[in-house]
């Protein structure tokens, strides 16, 4: 089966698609407005053109029954006057007998009034079969007659009429409204309405005047029209429902009407019928005048609170008008059933629409929700793909995801996870590698025998790298020799002779040989075919019997070649790859400086064994020397000091004059014995002190030292120096100081150089000792607190750069004056008693600015306040 390729621009254009929606119902909702519209105006235009079309069809039926009803009319008043002509003749034709037929005397037929007028009876008796013929022929006419003048006689077509009459107390023809008018009209007249005396119904009657030869009244032939028969017959309206017809006399009375057939008047009694000029309508009284004038026409008007239409025509024969009326809304009923039919079908159409619009719409909704659904999942697919290759799983693949940009997604993204996968596995076998070469030269580098490490070489290249044999070369001079072989477990002696065969003609670096060529050209060469290679010397090929082996050159210091690693599968026959080479390249190239290093590090170690042994002799030397020099100086010391304390006992004495008062001359000369005696003596001791110091014999008491009494002593003693001198000595040491652990007589010989030393270098102002309490960090990061001590002097200073010499054996930083001597040894002495304590000096001074030598003293520990001897780091231990 074939699978329909849907990009996501399909996708989105189907997605469009259903944004259309909304137009579609607007769409609709316009078309649906318009059907409406046009609903509106065919019913509009329907009625006009039904009102129009009944209208002409009114006036035209109008016409009609006007001329329909004026024939029948005619008709009828044709045959009364035939019948009127027939009956003249007759009465001048011989009396006829008297038959049995019965006719009305008036006032009430009896024999004597028979008699009387028996002639006049005979000849009504004798129009009877006439009369009923004619009745007869006419389906309109109810009734025929005609009465006498002579005698009040009256002869019905039906004689059973007199029987009726006789149940009236009188009747006299003569006195019927019928009679007279025709009398009086001498022609032929149509009655009002009136009651007939015989139905008792409303009728009219067609009556005509008969006369003799001579002219003289004989009286009057009459035919009834009953009006119910008329407004039956004639009337009759079919082409509406509620529609009816309806005849108005001359004088605009209603004659005949469907509401008017019956009356509650008696026969004799007058019957006033309504005249449509008394209507309050003052249309309905325009159409009766026109009506009177003989017109015609249609008109609509209000009858009976109902729009109708009435249309008249004129009647000639009676001179009255017929008259139709019909309802407007039955004219215009086809217009609003069409108009009705039209609203069902908008409705019907509406409803499709709708319909069909959810419809669409719940299948755009169902279709955006299964394609929302199917990207979804398959970018779920997708995501979850890409985090498993973020998390570092790279083996996952994803499953065909379609044809889509989606699926093509996909299908890249496997593409990328392969290609990562290879990439890493690369980058993994390259950091395994290195890993095994940085292993390796871990290894090699301790290694620092040379013969070892070139016999490891080879061996370390089958180990690690997966090689069977391998081999090592190096330039000895112009030639080639093989130094490391390993040919695999179980084969030094095939090594042993592949290296004596290859050593027996050593290959000549400027040679043709393909290791001639790597060391020349420094690349790396893949041998395939060992055998039939120019380059390959065959002694040394046969005692391999390598089927292809690769060669990289070695490169030491100064990219200089130093020999070559031959390499092969001689056990698998695998072909040799580049990345073998590239593999073995890199492990060339670490050991090239291996090599180097070890051959420097057996040369150095010769070098150095020879010179450790000159130096320990030397050394050997010095140290007795130098003992020997301290016991020198320690013994000339104490010789010298016995008699320089006489000489200095002495002259003290003559300078007392405790041996008799001196010469001036004599004075002077004893001052000078005396001076220089006791410089002597400070000279003397300081040697001896240092001498002590280096030859270890410094033996310090740690006590527990105030400080401040200590101090206030030795400032007592240097005070004394300073009479009749321009500088003052200021001790600003704080009484509450710490008691320090020290040996007092060093601390106060420590105090008294320092004064010494600022009151030599110090021409005028102030000499101040301090003291603080500081917490240092000793060399093993232990924190201790202590006390620094300062001689801060006023004098010349010293420049900085001069600051550390200062602190070593005679060193004197400034021109010697007369007036001021030294040995340059204060210092230094100073230096090592107060490192022996613990301690440390320094100095903070520049030319002109005076100087600051402060000195530190450790803290004793409070404990042992009370006793004497210093616990804990005790100082002195040694010098
Ligand atoms: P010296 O016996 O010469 O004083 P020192 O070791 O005591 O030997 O001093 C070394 C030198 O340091 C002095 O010669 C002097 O030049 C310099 N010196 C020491 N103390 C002071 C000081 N307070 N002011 C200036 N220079 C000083």
């Amino acid at each position: 089966m074939r699978r329909i390729r849907s990009s996501i621009q399909q996708k989105v254009l189907l997605l469009l698609l259903s944004l259309a929606l909304p137009p579609l119902v607007l769409v609709g909702w316009l078309g649906l407005a318009g059907l409406q519209r046009a609903r509106e105006t065919a019913r509009q235009e329907g009625i006009i053109a039904l009102s129009r079309q009944a209208e002409t069809a009114l006036a035209l039926r109008a016409q009609d029954k006007a001329r329909f009803y004026d024939t029948a009319l005619q008709n009828v008043q044709q045959q009364v006057e035939a019948l009127a002509a027939y009956a003249e003749d007759r009465y001048a034709a011989p009396a006829a007998p008297l038959s049995s037929d019965v006719v009305w005397v008036a006032p009430a037929p009896n024999p004597a009034l028979v008699a009387q007028y028996e002639r006049q009876v005979a000849y009504a008796q004798g129009l009877i079969p006439v009369l009923r013929s004619a009745v007869a022929a006419n389906s309109l006419v109810s009734i025929g007659y005609i009465g006498l003048e002579e005698g009040g006689i009256i002869a019905f077509n039906d004689p059973t009429v007199v029987d009726v009459l006789a149940t009236y107390e009188r009747f006299d023809p003569r006195e019927r409204p019928w009679y007279r008018q025709a009398q009086a009209a001498g022609a032929t007249i149509w009655t009002e309405a009136y009651v007939d005396a015989n139905t008792g119904t409303l009728a009219t009657t067609c009556a005509t005047p008969l006369y003799d030869a001579q002219g003289v009244f004989l009286g009057v032939l009459a035919f009834d029209l009953l009006l119910a028969t008329i407004q039956d017959d004639l009337l009759m309206v079919d082409f509406a429902q509620s529609g009816y017809a309806f005849l108005v006399g001359d004088d605009g009375g209603v004659i005949v009407r469907p509401d008017v057939l019956t009356t509650d008047v008696r026969w004799d009694e007058p019957f006033q019928a309504e005249n449509l000029r008394d209507s309050p309508s003052a249309e309905l009284r325009a159409i009766a005048e026109a009506m009177i004038d003989r017109g015609q026409g249609v008109q609509r008007l209000e009858i009976n609170a109902q729009s109708s239409y009435m249309a008249y025509a004129p009647i000639t024969t009676a001179g009255w008008s017929v008259a139709l009326v019909i309802p407007a809304a039955e004219i215009v009923a086809p217009a609003e059933a069409t108009g009705l039919r039209i609203a069902a079908a908008q409705d019907q159409l509406r409803n499709q629409l709708i319909a069909l619009l959810l419809v669409m719409a719940a299948a755009i909704g169902i279709l955006g929700l299964l394609l929302s659904l199917s990207f979804s999942r398959r970018i779920q697919t997708v995501r979850s793909g890409v985090q498993a290759a973020a998390g570092g799983d790279l083996a996952r693949r994803l499953p065909p995801a379609g044809l889509d940009e989606i699926g093509e997604l996909a299908d890249a993204f496997n593409g990328m996870a392969a290609t990562l996968q290879e990439k890493v596995a690369e980058l993994e076998q390259n950091a395994q590698q290195l890993v095994t070469l940085n292993n390796v030269s871990n290894e090699l580098k301790g290694m620092l025998d040379l013969q070892v490490l070139l016999q490891r070489i080879p061996a370390v290249i089958c180990e690690r790298f997966g090689f069977d044999r391998a081999a090592l070369y190096l330039v000895s001079g112009p030639q080639l020799r093989v130094v490391g072989a390993a040919f695999g477990p179980d084969s030094a002696a095939q090594a042993r002779y592949f290296m004596e065969v290859a050593n027996s003609a050593p290959l000549r670096i400027d040679g043709s040989s393909i290791e001639a060529d790597v060391v020349r050209s420094g690349k790396a060469i893949i041998v395939d075919d060992p055998w039939n290679h120019p380059g390959v010397l065959q002694p040394k090929q046969a005692a391999s019997a390598s089927h292809a082996y690769v060669q990289v050159p070695i490169f030491g210091r100064e990219e200089r070649v130093i020999g070559l690693l031959s390499a092969d599968y001689n056990r698998t026959q695998r072909p040799i790859q580049a990345q073998d080479a590239a593999q073995l390249f890199m492990f060339a190239s670490m050991v090239g400086l291996t090599i180097e290093n070890a051959r420097l590090y057996s040369d150095l170690e010769r070098q150095v064994a020879v010179r450790t042994e000159e130096l320990r002799a030397a050394l050997a030397q010095a140290q007795l020397a130098d003992q020997r020099k301290s016991d020198f100086l320690a013994s000339v010391s104490h010789e010298l000091r016995t008699p320089l304390n006489a000489i200095i006992g002495f002259s003290t004495v003559l300078l007392d004059d405790l041996d008799g008062p001196l010469a001036p001359a004599q004075r002077e000369d004893v001052q000078s014995i005396n001076r220089n005696g006791r410089f002597l003596l400070h000279l003397i001791n300081d040697l001896l002190d240092l001498a002590k110091i280096e030859a270890g014999h410094l033996n310090l008491e740690p006590r527990k030292v105030d400080l401040c009494p200590l101090t206030a002593e030795v400032v007592d003693t240097v005070q004394a120096l300073l009479r009749n001198q321009r500088m003052s000595l200021h001790n600003a040491l704080p009484s509450n100081l710490p008691l320090v652990c020290a040996d007092g007589d060093r601390v106060r010989q420590i105090l008294l150089n320092l004064l010494a030393n600022a009151v030599k270098f110090t021409n005028q102002g102030t000499i101040t000792i301090s003291g603080v309490t500081l917490d240092e960090i000793d060399t093993h990061g232990k924190i201790g607190r202590c006390v620094a001590i300062s001689v801060a002097d006023t004098g010349i200073g010293i420049a900085s750069e001069r600051h550390k010499s200062i602190f070593e054996e005679f060193v004197q930083v400034h021109e010697r004056r007369p007036q001021v001597r030294g040995t340059g040894l204060g210092l230094s002495i100073v230096r090592k008693l107060v490192e022996a304590h613990h301690g440390r000096i320094w100095l903070e001074s520049a030319p002109g600015q005076g100087s600051t030598f402060t000195f530190t003293l450790p803290v004793a520990v409070p404990e042992h306040v009370t006793s004497t001897a210093c616990n804990g780091r005790a100082p002195g231990a040694h010098p």
